[in-house]
């Protein structure tokens, strides 16, 4: 007889907002070695993700004698129809809607910690929400959260995918729930929608293809990208949009989640003009700010090439002299689409002034443009 039981612990879950809870043994990720190895092999993974193997699979490095992991999932499928702008707008996946899902999760393990600390005196427990390098997925999965859908997102029946995930290490031993096994059948909407063609195969993404990488990535895109992300300003929702599971899944109603300041397609115009003290105001709030004010700009001037907004023109105009260099660059290149002629004086004073190779560069190659030469240009 331990000191809590599993149905203690997920009962107490399920009252205080936690939508699924399901248990695994810290030992379920070591038999992803292989998988993560060839990953990094073959260039699969982002420049975001932890290289050394051990610290994604290895929980005994964050608590020495854990003994099981608590996986939780809270739904953000919430009742919400966001209005579609009279103006360009940029898109804000959903994840980034409402207040920071961290803190959300966070509240709700320590909540659920100080339950099991109640009952259990010698209990220790580590709590994580994708702030270390564990496989969440993949402890949810090993938990019974849900099966992996082709689209390497964790389903679960009855709340889809749209879901946050947070883990809690204990040193109390419980019996590790089932595992779910994939209810994709023969359907391969995600793989056929996927915009930047990243899903290359049943259940394998190549990450460094995916436009949700892409919109937090920092500095210079490729063409080919730029023109792929149309006017996604944070993340990417796609593959999960056409999922027939999201489609008839249990809508919630969250307050948390619910935007606020940052709207879903919120304006190109704000967004282009933000500056230090804004970008709090409308960001800060959300688990969009952590990629910082430079990348959703960046982001927003592609966008609005992507919309062809000629409303941008004049804050394009005023980001030519702002004090980020890729900045100056894009919206160079950006002005010589938008504005063409109308711009080049705009663009040849920048280009004088310039200190900076590459966006130097960017501004030269924005003038030929609009002189008429075509170029190709790189990812940096
Ligand atoms: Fe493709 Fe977007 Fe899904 Fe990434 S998030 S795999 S780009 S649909
Ligand atoms: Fe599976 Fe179809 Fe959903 Fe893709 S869209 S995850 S194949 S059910």
């Amino acid at each position: 007889m331990t000191c809590v039981t599993k149905e203690e612990i997920k009962e107490y879950a399920y009252k205080s907002g936690i939508d699924i809870v399901g248990f695994a043994s810290p030992d379920c990720l070591f038999k992803y070695r292989d998988l993560l190895k060839d990953r990094y092999e073959n260039g699969l993974n982002c420049n975001i993700e932890e290289n050394d193997i051990e610290k994604r699979i290895n929980p005994y490095i964050l608590l020495e004698d854990v003994k099981s992991i608590v996986s939780i999932a809270v739904s953000y499928n919430i009742v919400y129809e966001a209005d579609l702008p009279k103006s360009a707008y940029g898109t804000v996946s959903r994840t980034a809607w409402g207040i920071d899902y961290h803190k959300v999760l966070i509240d709700l393990l320590e909540k659920l910690r100080d339950f099991i600390l109640s009952k259990c005196n010698d209990a220790k427990a580590v709590l994580l929400v994708d702030n270390n390098p564990l496989l969440e997925r993949a402890i949810a999965y090993n938990a019974g959260i849900g099966f992996y859908g082709k689209n390497n997102m964790l389903i679960n029946e009855k709340y889809g995918s749209y879901l946050f995930l947070g883990e809690m290490l204990l040193n109390i031993y419980f019996e590790p729930d089932k595992k779910v096994e994939s209810k994709c059948g023969s359907c391969t909407r995600c793989l056929k929608a996927c915009p930047g063609k990243a899903l290359i195969g049943e259940y394998k993404i190549d990450a460094n293809k995916c436009l949700s990488y892409a919109t937090i990535k920092k500095g210079y895109l490729s063409d080919e990208t730029i023109k792929k992300l149309g006017t996604r300003i944070y993340g990417c929702d796609t593959c999960q949009d056409v999922c027939p599971f999201n489609k008839t899944a249990k809508r919630v109603t969250k307050d948390e989640f619910i935007p606020r300041g940052l709207k879903p397609k919120h304006d190109l115009r704000e967004i282009l003009s933000l500056d230090k003290k804004k970008f709090q105001e409308v960001f800060g709030p959300t688990s969009a700010s952590w990629r910082g004010k430079n990348t959703i700009i960046r982001n927003a001037i592609i966008a609005s090439i992507n919309s062809n907004d000629k409303n941008a023109i004049e804050p394009l105009k005023s980001l030519l002299s702002c004090e980020n260099s890729y900045l100056r660059g894009y919206s160079a290149y950006a002005l010589s689409i938008l504005d063409g002629e109308n711009s080049l004086p705009y663009i040849e004073k920048a280009y004088i002034n310039e200190k900076d190779e590459a966006a130097k560069e960017f501004m030269k190659k924005a003038i030929m443009m609009i002189r008429g030469e075509v170029f190709e240009y790189n990812e940096r």
